[in-house]
Order: C-alpha cells, then sequence, then structure tokens
C-alpha cells in the first residue's frame, strides 16, 4: 500500500513572520494598543482591503467575532437567531453567549440551506447567521432577498470560506458582517484567531469598543471618530483583542492565499472526480454562481445502510483515512444533537438524515495530486471491499 499522507500537519509560516517575531519579542510589545502601528492594525487594514470591505477588527477567535456581531447589532435579550442546523458547536454557543436564542433551520443534502425552511422561520427572528459549513455557499441570492424584504441583518459565518466568491463577490462581504478564523484548521493559521468586516461605520465603532478597546483606545482604529464619541462609556468591555504575535503570524500568509485557494480547490476537485466513479459516493456540486476554496471534501454514501456505514469507516481507517460521518462519530460538534445545551434537540429530519450518510475528510492544499490519488484510492478500494468484496480482493 502506498504512504497514507498526512492531512494533519500545517503549513510552514512563512520566513518573514520569524524576524517581526523577533523584532516584537526583543521590544516586549505583545499589546496591540502599546503602539500606533501595531501588527494587529495592519492586519485589520491588509485583510479589509483584500476582501474589498471598508472596516475590519481582528479578535481572539471567529466565534469572538460572532458574538461581538450579534452585540454590536444591539439585539435585545432572548432574541431569536437563525442558524443552520448544520454547522460547528460553535456557532449556537456565540448565540448563547450574546444572550440570544438559535433557532435552527434545516439543511439539504448538499450542506447548504433549505431555503423552503428558512424562510418558513424568518419571520420568528431578529438575526440571522449563515454558516458557510465546511466552505458550501447557500443560495445568497435567495438569503439576501429574503432578510432585505424582512429587514433582518444577515452575519456570514465565513470562518471556513475565507477565498470563496458568490457571483463575482467575496464571501463575507455579502451580509451585513462578515466573520473568519485563523485557528489552525482554516486557511490562514495563527493557532487562534479571528477577524469581522463590515462596511458600516456605527457598527465596526460598538464591536472596537466591545472587543475591549477601553478608555480612548479606539482613536488606533482608522475609524470616523464620531461614530466612537457617541459610544464612550455606553458599551461592556468584553475583552477579546488579538495578541501582536497572533497579527505577526498571519500577515505574511495573506500573500499565500491565492495560491492556498487555487491548490485546494484542485485537490478537492481531483478527489470529487475520481469519487464520482464509484456509485456510492455522491460528492455534491457547488452552485453555479460559487467559485470554492475547500481545504476538505465532503461526500453523501449513496444506498448504504448504517451497519454497512460503520464497515466503510472502517474498512478506510483500516487504509489509514479518517473518515467522519458527521451524524455517526461519536459526539461530533457538528451534529446538532449533540448541542445539549441547547436543550431538547428540535426535529429536524433532513439535516439528521443527510448528517447519518455525510462524510468529511480532510484535503489540504499542499498534497500533491499525488497524495490525492493515493487518498481517493484508499476510499475506492474500501468501499469496495464494504458493498463488492469479491471485486475487491484483487484490487
Ligand atoms: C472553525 C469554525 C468556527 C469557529 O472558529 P474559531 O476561530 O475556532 O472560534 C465557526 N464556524 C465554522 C463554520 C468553523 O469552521
Amino acid at each position: 500500500m502506498k504512504n497514507i499522507p498526512n492531512v494533519y500537519d500545517a503549513e510552514p509560516i512563512p520566513a518573514p513572520a520569524m524576524q517581526e517575531i523577533e523584532r516584537i519579542l526583543s521590544s516586549g510589545d505583545l499589546f496591540r494598543y502599546t503602539s500606533e502601528n501595531s501588527p494587529v492594525a495592519l492586519l485589520e487594514t491588509e485583510f479589509a482591503k483584500t476582501l474589498g470591505s471598508t472596516y475590519a477588527l481582528a479578535v481572539s477567535s471567529c466565534s469572538a467575532a460572532l458574538f461581538l456581531s450579534l452585540k454590536s447589532l444591539g439585539l435585545p435579550r432572548d432574541a431569536k437567531v437563525l442558524i443552520p442546523a448544520f454547522t460547528f458547536g460553535a456557532v449556537p454557543s456565540a448565540v448563547v453567549h450574546a444572550d440570544c436564542v438559535p433557532v435552527l433551520c434545516e439543511c439539504q443534502n448538499n450542506y447548504r440551506i433549505d431555503i423552503d425552511d428558512f424562510a418558513a422561520k424568518l419571520p420568528q427572528v431578529q438575526a440571522v447567521i449563515v454558516s458557510h459549513m465546511r466552505g458550501h455557499t447557500s443560495d445568497m441570492d435567495a438569503i439576501m432577498a429574503l432578510c432585505d424584504e424582512a429587514q433582518v441583518p444577515v452575519v456570514e459565518d465565513a470562518a471556513h470560506s475565507l477565498g470563496t466568491v458568490w457571483d463575482g463577490r467575496n464571501i463575507g462581504t455579502i451580509g451585513k458582517i462578515g466573520c473568519f478564523s485563523f485557528q489552525s484548521y482554516k486557511l490562514l493559521n495563527a493557532g487562534e484567531g479571528g477577524i469581522m468586516i463590515t462596511d458600516d461605520p456605527d457598527l465596526i465603532a460598538r464591536a472596537v469598543i466591545m472587543s475591549g478597546a477601553y478608555e480612548h483606545n479606539w482613536k488606533k482604529h482608522p475609524v470616523l471618530s464620531t461614530a466612537f464619541d457617541k459610544w464612550q462609556n455606553k458599551l461592556p468591555l468584553y475583552n477579546q483583542r488579538m495578541n501582536t504575535l497572533s497579527a505577526a503570524i498571519i500577515r505574511p500568509q495573506l500573500t499565500e492565499l491565492p495560491r492556498r485557494v487555487a491548490d485546494g480547490r484542485r485537490n478537492h476537485d481531483h478527489v470529487a472526480e475520481r469519487l464520482h466513479q464509484s456509485p456510492w459516493f455522491d460528492v455534491p456540486k457547488k452552485l453555479a454562481k460559487e467559485i470554492r476554496a475547500p481545504d476538505s471534501i465532503q461526500f453523501n454514501l449513496a444506498g448504504l445502510n448504517d451497519d454497512e456505514v460503520s464497515l466503510f469507516v472502517n474498512a478506510a481507517a483500516t487504509a489509514g483515512i479518517n473518515v467522519q460521518v458527521f451524524g455517526t462519530s461519536k459526539d461530533n460538534a457538528r451534529a446538532f444533537w449533540n448541542w445539549k445545551f441547547l436543550g431538547e434537540p428540535p426535529e429536524l429530519p433532513q439535516t439528521k438524515a443527510m448528517l447519518m450518510r455525510a462524510c468529511d475528510v480532510r484535503l489540504p492544499a499542499r498534497l500533491s495530486i499525488e497524495d490525492c490519488d493515493v487518498i481517493s484510492e484508499a476510499l475506492i478500494t474500501a468501499m469496495y471491499r464494504v458493498m463488492q468484496p469479491a471485486t475487491a480482493y484483487g484490487t
């Protein structure tokens, strides 16, 4: 058997980060508000420019960005927030943290929001978080049309969608606010970190203050001071700032982004094409207006019963590939019924059925096409061993 590539290792951090970190460590300047041109402020300017938005605020995680987004929207206590039922547990958690109540809407077999269920539940809610889960973009035209009509603000959880484009627009710039993650498994890796972007000066002013720009530290943000004057001393300080070292690690990765996006897409599309040759793998197609930036692949197991699903997962594991079925892997944080902190799970049969067959395999941009072939072969062989053992023994 060929060597199975390691899909968990990260890429090295570009060399310029080392020099900058040495400079920071020798000056001890780790707090973003000590100096005017902190690496955190520079990252905000560069990130906003890269995405094409007016303002950015770097924080401690994407979860913090989601929390601050809801807080800066000024939602009252117990406001309902619509989120997709297929998302990461951090998303309903951010809603709870902001003293709001998540309402879960159904997702489809292609991992995207079910627009009919979304439209049906929209009248109950005061805000929406669209989670572009694993980089799968929901129909943003339909979502924005419905939300604009209902005057409900949209926050995009683009944690896993950096570099994705919808109809010529960067994901994260379509809703009122876009939130991104710099956690190690995302496209830009600082270990931990997050950032939010918006074109709304009043909203960013509130988020900046609540993120911990106490006293007049907001003066170190290049945003209209009139927006800040209005909110001085009127908002709580949640202290979710980014540390300068994190910004120094992220900044030199920004120029790597186009390459990572292109290579990740190449790897994904290559494996998708190989898997499609087997009748038991269904890799949902992208939507027409979407240009994707994947760093993993998701596919549904078609025509397998529960036993066959677990036999396939075991056969893949024996071959050295970790396949995670969202709904069957123990305590999976992306299965809504495991979010017990919300109380009794709602009835969402469509999303549940999808999660019981939907597989997740990491496919980082640094893998070569040969690596991707090894992974595809191993998955296809594992499937034959389960579904057509007579054929598999020859391979
Ligand atoms: C990773 C992720 C998050 C959380 O990001 P953190 O920076 O770890 O808080 C939220 N939503 C999605 C879709 C993610 O993939």
